[in-house]
């Protein structure tokens, strides 16, 4: 089912949890709400839930205005972040309940919970108690719970939050197996950048209440709108490096080292002369530049940490920490000088003002 937000806004007294959101969700995609503590992610879920009402905008399931609908007639499916689980009841009948509820033959209802157990792969654990089972065990139930009565939208509450590292890893894989088996639109909440990248179709990241960007996962790591949301996601995180424009539209000059940049396109119109910018490079688009006469930053090697097969190399320039992924074999040492070069295409220029992208 294809989720439309029209200008939706919630308001809690004075706070603005959700301001004037667009955006319009795919039929089939997996969806992740992201961005920092208090962006408004769970507040848009619960109004999708049903659970809050928009103070304005409109609500689409569909082609249907869905603002006044209550939640048992929306056809969603919710795991909250404790999966909320009856402790007294099995396996077997905590996913059969929503189905009872709805007076659905005994017979039909556990038919349906055993092909729901069986598609999460919980089949063996049937009899059991929510207490006799691990996190990853009880998140499969909810799901199955979730999914029972086959809704047209899933909606997960950071659901591998209580998961323990190599677990999530499981589990986030597990979500995007099962949303790819149903086909169910599928909307979770998330404040984990690396979560959201790794198996999203479509990331909405938001900060105060408000948009900031809605895009792939590669597009928005590669494209970010806003120096905010080149921030947010990636670790270690971009680097930025305050400059100004240096005569023309594409060249723009690190303030702390004088160095130049020349820029694959010129920056927008808006910037003037003087205008604080910040220039943005991912840790792993520098690279050791060993031709002098290229293009490049340089600085003094402050520490260099082994991060799986890769170097991770800080180095200041100035007084600034820059951070630069480079292979192994590289062989940098501490305290060496090193100069840095930067790949034409991968870097960005952001408006220090409002952090717009200027590329
Ligand atoms: P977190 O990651 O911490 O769960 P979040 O992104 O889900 O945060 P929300 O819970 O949606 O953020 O909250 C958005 C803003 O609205 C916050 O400033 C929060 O304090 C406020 N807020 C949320 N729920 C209520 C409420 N019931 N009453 C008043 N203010 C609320």
């Amino acid at each position: 089912m294809k989720i439309i937000l029209k200008n939706i806004s919630m308001k809690f007294d004075d706070v603005i949890a959700v301001d004037k959101l667009n955006v319009t969700m795919e039929e089939g995609s997996l969806v992740s709400l992201l961005g920092p503590s208090g962006c408004g992610k769970s507040t848009t879920l619960f109004m999708l839930a049903g659970l809050y009402q928009p103070t304005s905008g409109q609500l689409f399931f569909g082609d249907q205005l869905v603002n006044n609908i209550p939640p048992e007639k929306r056809e969603i499916g919710m795991v909250f972040q404790n999966y909320a689980l009856y402790p007294h009841m099995t396996v077997l009948k905590n996913i059969m309940f929503p189905l009872k509820m709805e007076k659905v033959p005994k017979k039909i209802a556990m038919e349906k919970a055993r092909d729901m157990a069986s598609l999460v792969h919980i089949d063996h654990l049937l009899d059991r108690k929510p207490g006799q089972l691990s996190g990853g065990q009880q998140q499969r139930v909810a799901i199955a719970r979730a999914l029972v009565k086959k809704p047209k939208l899933l909606l997960l509450d950071e659901p591998l939050s209580n998961l323990d590292a190599r677990l999530r890893l499981e589990m986030r894989e597990e979500i995007k197996r099962i949303q790819q088996a149903t086909g169910i639109t599928t909307i979770f909440v998330t404040h984990d950048q690396e979560e959201a990248l790794s198996i999203s179709d479509k990331i909405l990241l938001m900060k105060n209440g408000r948009f900031q960007q809605f895009s792939g996962p590669q597009d928005i790591y590669d494209h970010p709108k806003n120096e905010f949301v080149a921030q947010f996601l990636g670790n270690p995180p971009i680097n930025l490096l305050p400059a100004t424009l240096s005569g023309d539209r594409y060249t723009v000059q690190l303030t702390e080292t004088g160095e130049v940049i020349q820029l694959p396109y010129p920056v927008s119109k808006e910037v003037k002369l003087n205008e604080l910018l910040l220039v943005g490079i991912r840790p792993e688009d520098l690279y050791i530049e060993v031709d002098e006469n290229k293009q490049g930053i340089g600085g003094k090697v402050l520490i260099v940490e082994r991060i799986g097969r890769d170097n991770l190399v800080s180095f200041l320039i100035g007084e600034r920490k820059v951070r630069a992924i480079v292979p192994l074999d590289a062989s940098i040492t501490q305290g060496q000088r090193v100069k840095f070069g930067l790949h034409p295409n991968r870097f960005h220029i952001f408006r220090e003002t409002d952090g717009e992208n200027l590329l």
